[in-house]
């Protein structure tokens, strides 16, 4: 094994949890290493979220991560939700004076390298971390690079940003599976077009045939998902079919079809680790708990979470002080809960189950219409879609 190379904070994964962590500790004077096992360009072009809480832009705004965000994201104040041919709009504007905006993941990731690197950053592209060892007083990552070489990395402090298929898990819980976790039985066929948009706002239909969300990119490019079973294999419906479904399940309106350019099926999961720190490792973001997308929670609870770590760390470097960082399981669970439910009652008050009965489906219908009729539960619908406050 090499020397060991020494940090205060080691960072696994460059994702948003880990660029976003890294750059916070960085203005603070707090030096970093993040690795990552993808290249840098494999990074930018991740195809994920879209949904940006008012609460994550105004962080990536005000500490200099972003100014792009400002200028290129799309505001939307509010979302469509259709049901038996209807379409009813949630007034996010109107219910909770907020809104969200609409700037896909791998421009929050070339905005974060972008500023990473401006700044110096220590960024260590396709160096995959395979053990974390947290056992002592320093915890410590191994590794290998692009070349196959071990390295070691030995740190202060070890943060699990890796995802949801986290290494660093084990170290917290014992094991990379160790948390409270729900299967949903059907996934999303997610696809990438080139077409103009056919909304303005996301469109969130419930429809005989399955869920469709109608979801934008650019002027250009369009995102779009439709229910699907979880093992379909994407290659196997040729475009027409897709484009059928997908007009089938909208109703009120033609969307705009173009050439097919990048499908994929994604299997739906909710996860929260038993637990987020064990001694001096930490998981943040996907790594910590994973969220059905139909809430667009995801890479927000990751924002929260790191938000709530960096106050710890800088407590823990600047005055020695570990009060704040041991409070950082109990502070960040209280929003990850509340936004479990949130995902899994979209997710289950939109989608249909396979062995759904005809009192299953008039009972969602029933919810669907309390919703849209109760400005109480559309304000409820508001306040969690664009993002509780922060505490
Ligand atoms: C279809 C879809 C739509 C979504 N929509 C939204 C939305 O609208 N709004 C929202 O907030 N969220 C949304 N999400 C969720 C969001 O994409 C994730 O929650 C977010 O990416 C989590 O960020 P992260 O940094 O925790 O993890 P990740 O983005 O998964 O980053 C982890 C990084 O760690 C690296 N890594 C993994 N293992 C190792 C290892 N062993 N060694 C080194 N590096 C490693 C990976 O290469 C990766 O770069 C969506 C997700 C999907 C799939």
């Amino acid at each position: 094994m090499p020397t060991p190379i020494r940090t205060r904070v080691a960072i696994v994964g460059a994702g948003p949890a880990g660029l976003l962590l890294s750059h916070l500790l960085h203005l603070d004077g707090i030096e970093s290493i993040v690795i990552d096992n993808r290249t840098r360009a494999d990074i930018e072009k991740t195809i994920r979220a879209g949904i940006l809480e008012n609460g994550t832009v105004d962080l990536l705004v005000e500490t200099g991560a972003s100014d792009r965000v400002l200028k290129e994201a799309h505001r939307h104040e509010g979302i469509e939700l259709q049901f038996q041919g209807e379409g009813h709009r949630i007034d996010f504007q109107k219910l909770v004076g907020r809104a969200v905006y609409l700037y896909p993941q791998h421009e929050v990731l070339i905005d974060l390298l972008a500023r990473r690197i401006a700044d110096g950053g220590d960024i260590r592209f396709e160096h995959e971390a395979i053990d974390v060892d947290g056992t002592t007083e320093a915890p410590r990552v191994v590794g290998k690079d692009a070349a196959g070489q071990p390295f070691e990395i030995v740190a202060d402090v070890v943060i699990g940003a890796d995802g949801s298929r986290s290494v660093a898990r084990t170290a917290v819980v014992g094991s990379m599976t160790g948390g409270y976790f729900r299967e949903y039985p059907f996934a999303w066929f997610g696809i990438l077009c080139e077409a103009p948009p056919s909304s303005d706002e996301l469109i969130y239909a419930n429809s005989d045939n399955g869920f469709a969300l109608i979801s934008q990119r650019s002027a250009t490019v369009q995102r779009m998902y439709l229910q699907c079973d979880p093992e379909q294999d994407p290659n196997e419906w040729s475009d027409a079919q897709i484009w059928d479904s997908l007009q089938t399940r909208v109703a009120g309106r033609t969307l705009h079809e173009g050439p097919i350019f990048q499908r994929d099926v994604l299997r739906f999961r909710s996860f929260v680790a038993h637990k987020l720190q064990k001694g001096r490792v930490f998981l943040a973001g996907d790594a910590a708990h994973t969220v059905p997308p139909t809430g667009a929670k995801g890479l927000n609870l990751a924002v929260n979470d790191v938000r709530i770590l960096h106050e710890g760390l800088l407590a823990l470097f600047t005055r020695n002080d570990t009060t704040e960082l041991d409070r950082y399981e109990e502070r960040a669970l209280h929003r990850i809960w509340r936004a479990q439910h949130f995902s899994w009652w979209m997710t289950s008050m939109l989608h249909s189950t396979p062995d759904a009965s005809d009192f299953d489906r008039r009972r969602q219908i029933g919810e669907l219409e309390s919703v849209v009729s109760s400005d109480a539960a559309m304000t409820y619908l508001a306040e969690a879609y664009t993002g509780w406050p922060y505490d």
